[in-house]
This record gives structure tokens, sequence and C-alpha cells, in this order.
């Protein structure tokens, strides 16, 4: 398939652009004012502060590049994306923090651009690599591709994610910046040589490259299970204090998949607990139905109100079980 050319149905839904700016973090003033100290001479205050038509047109300009539809975004604890049913991308939502981003630093449409590729990418490749560092490096990598391919500067994008320190389910930013870097020199390569770019040729770009730098991978991931370990030994010293939390890279520290799954349990729940109230309201109906001498006399009556009050104890299990469902995502949130 061809980048660009290649379209699945393109249903494009409609952009919670309201959602979006109601959910989102405002600023508040001393904020505000912070963000403002920051802006160096030349720099421009949309830049740093994300607004949501920035935001809007990064989203579309990611989907557009791998063909794939536009779907909502909504507020959540950082960039993500949740696949949902990985048979279809129509379901697909994307998450967005302003609060995070900014923290790391994100500055510009270009850069938030190359945020949403990467997150483009995970819908693309549901389920390609089973290593979670192996799939963010290949989302890193067709961010650099996208970045090659139209000339966008890196820099800002690279050196926000360079600075994140990793963990289980993200690499380090060092290998994250190289995995960057790679992509863009593909995508600059190919363009030399009148190659056209196409998912599948640079897909294999990539797995070479992943090939060729295992020992690399290995090695970090032998630094961070190090680092792990003296930090656990830190913490056990230094008893009663709360620890800083050190998670700024994408995502929560659940894997995409996990809160995927926690995400649908609370879907699946919410249908329970829409299908009941609908039993409840059918056996009301049927109660007030009933409600006559004859039916009272030959027990059509009763028996709809204990089939009512049988609704009534399904419904209220079901949002015990919708309220858990809830929690356990907001928690992992
Ligand atoms: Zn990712």
């Amino acid at each position: 398939m061809n980048m660009e050319d290649f379209n699945l149905e393109k249903t494009r839904q409609e952009t919670s652009l309201e959602k979006l700016s109601k959910d989102t973090i405002e600023l508040n003033e001393s904020e505000r004012n912070a963000s403002l100290a920051n802006i160096e001479k030349g720099d421009k205050l949309d830049d740093k502060t994300l607004p949501d038509e920035m935001v809007v047109n990064a989203v579309r300009r990611a989907c557009k590049f791998f063909g794939i539809p536009e779907v909502p975004i909504v507020n959540a604890h950082g960039a993500c994306v949740w696949p949902n049913d990985t048979r279809t991308y129509n379901d697909d939502v994307f998450g967005f923090n302003r609060e995070q981003l900014m923290s790391l630093g994100i500055s510009g449409e270009d850069s938030l651009t190359l945020i949403y590729t990467h997150e483009c990418a995970h819908r693309t490749l549901q389920g390609a690599y089973n290593d979670a560092w192996e799939e963010e490096l290949a989302c890193d990598y067709f961010a650099g591709i996208h970045a090659g391919m139209k000339g966008m500067n890196i820099d800002n994008f690279e050196a926000s994610l360079g600075s994140t320190p990793g963990g289980d389910t993200h690499p380090n930013g060092a290998l994250r910046a190289e995995f960057i870097e790679y992509g863009k020199q593909v995508a600059q390569e190919m363009k030399a040589h009148g190659i056209e770019p196409t998912y599948e040729n640079c897909l294999e770009y990539l797995n070479k490259h992943i090939e060729g730098k295992g020992g690399l991978i290995k090695e970090y991931r032998n630094r961070f299970d190090a680092n792990v370990s003296s930090k656990t030994l830190t913490e056990a010293n230094n008893i009663g204090m709360a620890s800083e939390s050190s998670d700024i890279s994408f995502g929560s520290k659940y894997s995409d998949a996990e809160i995927s799954k926690m995400k649908s349990d609370v879907d699946r729940a919410q249908n329970e607990v829409t299908a009941r109230r609908n039993d409840v309201s059918n056996w009301e109906s049927k109660v007030s139905l009933n409600d006559t001498k004859e039916h009272r006399a030959n027990g059509d009556y009763s028996h709809a109100v204990s089939k009512l009050n049988e609704a009534k104890s399904r419904y209220n299990h079901a949002v015990d079980e919708l309220n858990s469902a809830k929690r356990k995502l907001n928690s992992a949130m």
C-alpha cells in the first residue's frame, strides 16, 4: 500500500473539538505566566500552548499520512491511542493531555503531528510486535519517516522524547532518538533515489534495523534493569518518603493493551447497565398494565411485581460492576 494514497474506507468521524476544549486542562494564571516567561525571542505563544486547533490539525495530518480514518480525541492521562476492536480503525480513540505534552517540551504543530504519527503507527501496527519496546521504536521510526518525507524539523520532537527515561513499556530516550533519526534518514534516502516510500518497504527497512540494533537494545534493557534494582534499594532506604513519579514517557505504567482491555470492560459493563435498565422499564410498564382488578385476581400482577424486583436487583448488580470497572480504569490512568 502507498502511504497517503491507500485509503481504507474513510468514514471521517466528527472530532470532538467541543469535548476537547471542555475536558482539556485549562492553564491557570501562574502556568500561563510561566509558559509566557519561557517564550524565547521569535517563538510563538501558540507553539508553546498547543491550542485545540493545532491538536486537531496535527491529528488530521498524522491520520492522512497513513491514510487511516480520523477518530475522536479525548482528554486522557497522556498522548495515547486506544485501538479498541483491533479489526477496525474506525473505533480507535486518541488521548490527549496538554499538560503532559507541554511538560515534555513539545512545541508547535510539526512536533505534535509527529507525536500523533507515533500514535497512528500504533493503530496500524496492532499486534505486529510482541515486544513493547520494539513496537514503540517502530512508532518512533514512522514519525521519523513522516518528518523525512515532509521535510519537518524533528529537533523539538526528538529532544522531547530523547529526554524521557523509559521503563517497562517504553525504551529510553537515546534509543528512541536513534530510531527517529533512522526513519528520517530512510525517507530522505528513498527520496534521493526516487523510491516511493510505502508502508511495506518502510517496514522492511525497520525490521532490518531492529535486527541490526538488537545488541544495543539489549544493552539498554540490561542497563534499565540494573537501574530498577538500584532504585528499589534507594526506595527501601527511604521508607515513609513518597517517591516522585518519573513517568514522563508517553502513556501510563500500563500498556496500551492493558488500558484498552480496561476500557472495553467499562464499555461492556455500560452496555449491561443499559440492557438491565431496559428490563426494569419493561417490567415497570407490565406492572402498571396489570394493575387491574382482573390481573390482580389471576396473579399476573404479582408475577410482574416479582419480575420487576428481580430486574431491579440485576440492574443494581450491573451498576456495581460498572462502577468497579470505572474505578479500575481511573486508577490506571
Ligand atoms: Zn507509543
